[in-house]
Formats: structure tokens, C-alpha cells, sequence
């Protein structure tokens, strides 16, 4: 089948590969406390949040019948239905390694 369709699956390496983006990308999950909705920060517009639940979500991936985002890949991890597997461990921490070394650069490019 075309690669369209392979790439909508909901599999296991998809839910790790949305939930390392959604981690390094600095998504966060809140929960309404009126109406007990959950949004998530959406990583382009750190002021955007879209509503999202286990099943739906209201960004561009969610509205294109995708059933897997980075939005409800932090919302299952936050509900600790959604784990991450060690090699998403490892390539989360040379991720944040990479960006703390940036960020020390960047400060003593400044201080300089
Ligand atoms: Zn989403």
C-alpha cells in the first residue's frame, strides 16, 4: 500500500518516536480544572494550547486523522498509560545534552 496509509498506523515506535518529540519540543499537558479537559502547549506557539484526550486532538496531525501526535503522546504519558522505552531514554538524553552544551556556548559566548 502506499506509505500514506503506513504512516497513519498507531504503533508502538510511533507513540516513542511522538513522545521523544514531544519531550524535547517542551509540550506540557494540563488539565482545566472547571471542565476537566486536557490541553497540551502546542512546540511552534508556545502560547497555543490545543485540547486533546487519549483518542483526539485538535492540531494539524489530529485534524488529518492521524491517531498518533506528540500532543496525545504526553497526555498518555502523563495519565502513565505511555512510558518511555530506553532507547528513547538514550536519545532523549543526548538530545537535552546537546541543547544544555548550546546553551552553556551560547552563555559564554555572552559573558565573554
Ligand atoms: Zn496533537
Amino acid at each position: 500500500m502506499t506509505n500514506r496509509i503506513t504512516l497513519r498506523e498507531s504503533t508502538p515506535d510511533r507513540w516513542q518516536a511522538a513522545l521523544r518529540r514531544a519531550i524535547a519540543e517542551g509540550v506540557q499537558v494540563r488539565q482545566l480544572a472547571g471542565s476537566g479537559l486536557w490541553v497540551a502547549t502546542s512546540s511552534h506557539d508556545p502560547g497555543m494550547a490545543y485540547e486533546v484526550t487519549p483518542w483526539s486532538c485538535e492540531c494539524t496531525a489530529g485534524q488529518f486523522d492521524d491517531p498518533v501526535c506528540k500532543h496525545r503522546a504526553a497526555l498518555l504519558h502523563r495519565l502513565g498509560h505511555l512510558a518511555l522505552d530506553d532507547e528513547s531514554l538514550d536519545i532523549l538524553r543526548a538530545t537535552l545534552t546537546r541543547h544544555a552544551r548550546r546553551a552553556e556556548t551560547r552563555h559564554e559566548a555572552r559573558a565573554a
